[in-house]
């Protein structure tokens, strides 16, 4: 059936329609909704997890995969990193049943802390990448990825971007069936990565890699079209933007799009440079298909001679420019023939009204008033504790790094209360090895967990936490405070980040301690509980003294004029009733009502 998907779906669909038997991953933009997919339309032996973090997800669908059954890995272009210890190990093992990873690299980076090409990241590990240039291709591409793995017993790479991730298009779907079933495990010494066996391995994986680029230069995966002599190679989204570009003018051009970049087609390629007298790339993130045209001797025009940027997007009207100044071809696509934009309103990124890791943060910074500390934040929405006039974010790298690196400060400054801030959804993904090293390595750090019940930044998957499985099932919520405990934090205090006269006083209480000591302000994400409370402000009794405006930043309050001068007032359509706001006013004229 012809159904509208967007780009994740299309790789959902196409690993459903290819019979995958096991789905892992961790949620992260712009990978999310492709295994959140899998979880919405799988038919019946169809198994689905969110993982704690991405290398348990790779090591899931290589236990599958061993089994001999199809399985498929999600994350984004950061989580690649978390699981890179088990991919490289698995693509010198072999797999059994196919296994893919899909991948989605965030050029920009809109939501990332880098950018990130995995298209290089394959190259490093030496695993078959391909790349998707639209929702439709991705639906194909995908189950290419399964029957090569499968026929070469690896790994693939299956590499998307932003915009084909989030774009729409028509896919024909078919009804899905459950997965066939597989043979089950069988021993084999050759499961079992030794030094000797991965020498020899590594002798058939530098063997495969010529074999591959010949296939890949064959079999159609990278099609050199056209006739003219003005050459473009691209791939993945540039590609799409690229035909939008030379649209009408197709004769002057010979287009190489290169949809499996690695093991590199040498032979399309040197077909493609015979083919032109002048060489333009386009491709987002690293110049891949550039210094691979240049390794060939081509005389190249791309992010190395400073023609393309070489960080950011790109987009069809970008590149037709781009195309018009390097050739003199005028082209038809230019920005003045798209439809403006509206302007859109200013929206600096901002925890939401009613967050509790607003009241986190601010009774935290009420509790060492006139005291030396250091707020170290994470991965997720509570790094927007950045933004004034909060100000609680001095260090953020990357997942579960904050608990690691506040022991660092620690070692070089003892004097220094350091604050590791945490979400709950973090702290299983990678905060748990750094409680326990700071326990281990005698660290006098205070970890504090923002535990709202939830991955928010991602769109509210469950977690270990949470008591819920990605299949729906009940489980038995993993308890944070029992972690910790187990891990050998003997000072944890769990208080309510709402309630800041509590919050203050087990602040100070935990500040003056010694050793691991563990806060965990447990309160649920807004966008997870039903609202049925307000706040209304008392103009009557407000002295206008913008108290609650500029010490908590809630956005849903704001100054107007009055009869009688300034006063606070609050949007009920933002408001959730928290009541902090109320908390801090000296006049507490900010009343909650039902
Ligand atoms: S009660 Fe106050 S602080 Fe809480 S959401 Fe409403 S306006 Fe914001
Ligand atoms: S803190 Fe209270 S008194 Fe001051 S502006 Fe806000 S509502 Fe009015």
């Amino acid at each position: 059936m012809k159904e509208l998907l967007m780009g994740n779906e299309a790789v959902a669909c196409g690993a459903l329609a290819a019979g995958v038997q096991v789905v892992a991953g961790y949620p992260g933009t712009p990978s999310t909704e492709a295994l959140e997919t899998v979880a919405k339309r799988r038919p019946e032996g169809v198994y689905v997890e969110w993982s704690i973090n991405e290398k348990a997800g790779a090591e899931v669908a290589a236990g599958a995969a061993y089994a001999g059954a199809r399985s498929m890995v999600t994350m984004k272009q950061m989580g690649l990193n978390v699981a890179s210890d088990p991919v490289m190990c698995v693509n010198y093992v072999g797999v059994k049943g196919g296994m893919v990873i899909y991948v989605a690299d965030d050029p920009g980076p809109i939501s990332s802390q880098t950018e990130q090409d995995t298209r290089s990241w394959g190259q490093f590990a030496k695993i078959p990448v391909l790349d998707c240039t639209s929702p439709e291709q991705a639906f194909e591409q995908v189950q290419y990825a399964f029957e090569l793995s499968e026929a070469k017993g690896m790994p693939v790479i299956l590499r998307s971007t932003t915009r084909v991730c989030h774009a729409c298009a028509v896919v024909d779907v078919p009804e899905f069936v459950s997965p066939k079933p597989v043979e089950g495990f069988v021993k084999d010494p050759k499961w079992v990565i030794f030094p000797g066996l991965s020498y020899q391995n590594k002798k058939k994986i530098f063997k495969r890699e010529s074999e591959l680029a010949k296939l890949f230069s064959e079999n159609g995966k990278n099609p050199v079209t056209g006739s003219g002599k003005t050459g473009i190679a691209c791939g993945g989204i540039s590609a799409a933007y690229v035909a939008d570009a030379i649209r009408g003018h197709e004769d002057q051009f010979t287009v190489f799009n290169v949809t499996a970049p690695y093991p590199f087609p040498v032979q399309a390629a040197k077909a493609f440079l015979d083919q032109v007298d002048k060489v333009l790339v386009f491709e987002e993130l690293d110049p891949y298909i550039e210094d691979h045209l240049a390794a060939m001797g081509a005389d190249v025009i791309g992010k190395r001679s400073g023609d393309v940027p070489e960080a950011g997007e790109l987009s069809a009207v970008k590149v037709a420019g781009m195309i018009s100044a390097k050739t003199g071809i005028a082209l038809d696509l230019k920005a003045a023939d798209l439809p403006e934009a509206p302007a859109l309103p200013v929206r600096p990124p901002v925890l939401c009204a009613g967050c509790p890791h607003r009241g986190a943060f601010y009774a935290v910074k009420k509790a060492m008033k006139g005291r030396k500390f250091i707020a170290l934040g994470d991965i997720g929405c509570y790094t927007l504790g950045n933004a004034m006039p909060l100000d609680m974010v001095d260090t953020c790298l990357c997942m579960g790094a904050g608990v690691t690196m506040a022991q660092g400060l620690n070692h070089v400054d003892p004097s220094t209360v350091n604050f590791a801030f945490i979400g709950d959804s973090t702290f299983f993904a990678s905060g748990i090895t750094g409680a326990v090293n700071g326990v281990y390595n005698q660290a006098d750090i205070v970890l504090a967990i923002l535990d709202n019940s939830t991955t928010a930044m991602t769109g509210h998957q469950p977690h270990p936490g949470t008591g819920v499985t990605m299949m729906g099932e009940r489980v038995k919520p993993v308890s944070i405070e029992a972690v910790l405990r187990g891990a050998g934090v003997t000072s944890v205090r769990t208080v309510d980040p709402l309630n800041l006269g509590e919050a203050v006083s087990a602040i100070q209480a935990a500040a003056d301690e010694k050793g691991v000591r563990a806060l965990i302000f447990k309160s649920p994400c807004i966008a997870i509980v039903p609202k049925e409370k307000t706040a209304k402000v008392d103009q009557d009794a407000c002295i206008g003294c913008r108290r609650c405006i500029s010490e908590l930043g809630c956005p849903a309050i704001t100054m107007i004029e009055t009869a009688d001068g300034k006063k606070a007032d609050i949007d009920p359509a933002l408001c959730t009733g928290c009541g902090l706001c109320n908390q801090i006013c000296p006049k507490h004229c900010m009343e909650v009502i039902r």
